[in-house]
């Protein structure tokens, strides 16, 4: 099958001039390139709403010397160049768009879970140690055979039937990450595990063991990144592949409800982090601490999840409606923002959700409109004096007790006399 005219469509073309060029460069070296991975899928599909995210990513491999390529490419026209000359491996910067090249290479796996040996090899080569029948197709730049498909594995095949299929049966005890990986194409595609695939899946369960911590972080973290992460989440739950990372993980329809509530916040920043801080909302402390070291989980993301349960614990202080603004801040300010987000999408509670959001929207925003220097120009000296006087305004400034900056002064002023006494 050719697939010229799709390429045309497609790719941007200042990107198709570009990796036209880069395949020219290559064949008066002997070497061949080919696109390959996602693009070739979603190309297929005809889909290109599937590419997400603001750039356009583009895989190559080059059957030859990819960082050598990349160098040459490197010095003619306006890219960033990152080689890993260990892996073979060399990223492209654009302003629009990524190029990654890859040498065409061999893996083999010492023991499972453990990262694969890798050796310079063919393009079948590289099919082969891929992760799925409809990731593991190229399509051949080079001018005699221009947008030919190179599908060894029946990939096409199992698009047009829905299909994610592993290449061999010991794909996943090879690589456990790849049942995260099958369950969000499966789940964003709204494609279906093969048979054969999901019974090795199950049977596989327990190589998830042998994946290390960081390795199961990104994949959550790719997860979360997907239109509809929830979906992904209930599947692998289903599948026990949750379970097998933390007993208490998961996915259910209260789970399911809060991420849609999540992505509908106005402004939903931070939302990979709220994702993690709703997943284990129904955690103990425990529990959580045996998760963060499982994921080797950073610092500031185990921060906001340690205060998302730590804020839940003491919500009942906030379901009461005569608190005060200041009350509120003060009960809140320790807090990270996104442990805040998410008590305020899980609380059961009308009052301490509108508590927890007037925190988010207004109060933690609010400053005095005097500071330290006007402050000395009425005659407040710096020290504890004038610490006690900021702190009064900014209290009074929550509980709408002074509104102008003339409210202010008065305030200030009266504070400092009484203080002076
Ligand atoms: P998308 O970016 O749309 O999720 P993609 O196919 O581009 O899809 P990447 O994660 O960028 O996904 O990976 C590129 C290619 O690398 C995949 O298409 C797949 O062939 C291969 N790959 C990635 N991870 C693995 C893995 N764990 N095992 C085997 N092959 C993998
Ligand atoms: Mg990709």
């Amino acid at each position: 099958m050719n697939l010229a005219r799709q390429i045309e469509q497609y790719l941007p073309r200042q990107l198709l001039e570009l990796v036209q060029n880069i395949s020219r460069q290559a064949a008066k070296q002997g070497q061949r390139v080919y696109v390959v991975g996602g693009v070739v899928r979603d190309l297929l599909l005809g889909d290109p709403s599937l590419r997400s995210g603001p750039r356009f990513d583009l895989d190559l491999v080059v059957e030859g010397d990819a960082v050598k390529l990349a160098q040459q490419v490197a010095e003619t026209s306006q890219a960033k160049l990152l080689a890993h000359h260990h892996f073979g491996t060399a990223k492209l910067r654009y302003e629009d768009f990524t190029l990654d090249l890859a040498t065409a290479r061999k893996e083999t796996y010492a023991r499972p879970g453990a990262l694969p040996t890798v050796t310079p090899g063919t393009l079948k080569d590289d099919l082969v140690r891929r992760d799925f029948s409809i990731n593991a197709m190229a399509i051949s730049l080079a001018a005699k055979d221009y947008g030919e498909l190179v599908d060894p594995h029946q990939g096409k095949n199992d698009l047009e039937h829905c299909l994610i299929r592993i290449l061999h049966p010991g794909s996943f005890s090879d690589d456990a990450t790849r049942m995260l990986r099958a369950v969000r194409y499966e789940q964003r595609l709204g494609f279906e595990l093969e048979t054969q695939t999901a019974r090795l899946l199950k049977r596989d369960i327990p190589s998830l063991d042998t994946i290390s911590g960081d390795r199961i972080r990104h994949e959550l973290e790719l997860i979360f990144k997907e239109k509809q992460p929830e979906l992904v989440i209930n599947r692998l739950g289903k599948l026990e592949v949750l379970p097998r990372i933390n007993p208490f993980l998961k996915g259910d329809g209260w789970l399911a409800e809060k991420f849609d509530k999540a992505r509908r916040l106005k402004k939903p920043t931070q939302l990979p982090s709220l994702y993690f801080c709703l997943l284990i909302y129904s955690f103990s402390e425990r529990d959580l601490e045996q998760f963060l070291a499982r994921l080797n989980i950073s610092a500031k993301l185990s921060r906001a999840m340690r205060d998302t349960l730590r804020l839940k614990t003491s919500l009942p202080l906030l379901d009461n409606s005569s608190r005060k603004p200041s009350e509120i801040y003060y009960r809140l300010r320790e807090y990270e923002p996104v442990a805040i987000q998410a008590n305020a999408l899980a609380s059961e509670s009308p009052t301490a959700q509108r508590h927890l959001q007037l925190f988010l929207t207004k109060l933690r925003y609010v400053r005095t409109a005097l500071d330290g220097e006007e402050l000395k120009r009425l005659g407040i000296s710096a020290g504890p004096e004038m610490g006690q006087v900021l702190q009064i305004l900014h209290k009074a400034k929550l509980d709408g007790e002074v509104r102008t900056r003339a409210d202010e002064k008065k305030l200030a002023l009266s504070l400092s006399l009484k203080l002076e006494r």
